[in-house]
């Protein structure tokens, strides 16, 4: 993280402050024109103000699809904020949860009784950055709404961008939940299908959770519990990201073989329950394998040792073609996609308290860096052999 100068700290304020108050008057001028043309009351503006935002974002939506000079808006650290924006602006360049949020938000806005501050905030981004005057815009009314729901980001530390993604697409899958009376799907099958077994566990999930965040980013593990007896007894579970722990340090890692290791593995583990077959308590052999792939992959190096808190510097190989067709569970899924394409990455420079987070977006043909108010061209390609890659960002190829 930079040294903390007041001097420029002053200036950023005053910039951040003079950006603020300019996408403000922008924004009431435009109210001020729909209001006219329309002949609506102003009451109903006011009411409706995610609707005009919503309006001027359709306007906007050209920003997504392609590059053009206004395509990037920086995002200003507020006080080793990195964490933050490096993770906001991913998600700000992923047209699939764009296209997605801003179709479904404003609906929410209107008809939802519960609060959906995140979501709001979000949209208030959003249609901030998507105003073509400026290059770089100031994210303090989400950082605020999102302290006051995370009160742990409270403050000026330095946090960590994958715990911040997490609660963000938490917070939206809680926000925007479909799913208005959660009900329990629950069917009695025979333990012996697994297939059936993992599409009955799949719709109870989305009896109780729909969201656009289950739509993208959720993802599916299966367990095999293998008595020695020869009975199997199966579980799954959901997953938003897939975390790999990197433990050695001697040379340097393969993303696809570190897949491989963490989620395509078979091991002894003591259940510390009998058998429902043979009724032996008995240690059995454990197969892990991912049963269904999301839309969008996030896969989270924790680079972090959790003994003793040092970060793992080796440098990491990554592919911007990712093909999982090896290690997902062929009793499940055959036929789905299991081609990714990277689209985004974010970095880590420096040690766990005191680094820095920029993140590496493929926008059109070509990469770009944004690293907080900086925004810059990088080309069509990327170093994909880093000590500083921590979370990769893939989508389905022909998603
Ligand atoms: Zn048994």
């Amino acid at each position: 993280m930079k040294k903390f100068d007041l001097k420029t700290k002053k200036l950023e304020y005053q910039e951040r402050k003079k950006i603020k108050i300019s996408v403000i008057e922008e924004e009431s001028k435009k109210i001020k024109k729909i209001y006219n043309n329309k002949n609506i009351s102003k009451e109903k503006i006011k009411n409706n103000h995610h609707i005009y935002i919503f309006s001027n974002l359709n306007d906007n939506l050209n920003y997504y699809n392609e590059e053009n000079k206004y395509g990037c808006v920086g995002l200003y650290n507020l006080g080793n904020t990195c964490y933050m924006n490096s993770c906001l602006q991913i998600l700000i360049h992923l047209p699939q949860f764009i296209y997605k949020f801003i179709d479904s938000a404003p609906e929410f806005f209107e008809k939802s009784t519960k609060p959906t501050p995140i979501s709001n905030m979000f949209y208030e981004l959003l249609s901030n950055i998507s105003n073509n005057q400026i290059t770089s815009f100031s994210p303090s009314n989400f950082k605020d709404s999102f302290t006051s729901i995370h009160q742990e980001f409270f403050g000026n530390l330095e946090h960590d961008t994958q715990e911040f993604c997490r609660f963000l697409l938490q917070d939206f899958n809680c926000e925007l939940n479909e799913v208005v009376s959660p009900s329990s799907y629950k069917k009695e099958l025979p333990r012996s299908n697994k297939k059936e077994m993992f599409f009955n566990y799949r719709k109870d999930c989305l009896s109780k959770e729909a969201s656009l965040i289950t739509d993208l980013f959720i993802g599916f593990f299966s367990f095999e519990y293998i008595c020695e007896c020869g009975y199997k007894e199966y579980t799954f579970s959901q997953f938003l990201d897939l975390p790999i722990q990197m433990n050695s340090s001697i040379g340097g890692f393969d993303l696809f073989q570190m897949l491989q290791n963490n989620f395509y593995k078979k091991s002894y583990v003591d259940m510390g329950e009998n058998c429902s077959f043979c009724r032996r308590t008995s240690k059995k052999y454990e197969n892990m394998k991912i049963a269904l792939l999301p839309n969008i992959l996030i896969i989270s190096l924790q680079r972090t040792n959790p003994k003793n808190g040092m970060k793992n510097e080796a440098s990491v190989k990554f592919y911007e073609g990712l093909d999982l067709s090896e290690i997902i569970d062929t009793e499940i899924q055959r036929t789905n996609s299991t081609k990714y394409k990277l689209f985004a990455i974010s970095n880590h420079i420096g040690n766990i308290n005191t680094g820095h987070y920029y993140s590496h977006i493929k926008i059109g043909q070509n990469w770009y860096c944004f690293e907080d108010s900086k925004v810059y061209k990088i080309g069509a390609q990327i170093d994909m052999n880093t000590k500083e890659v921590y979370t990769l960002f893939y989508k389905l190829k022909d998603y």
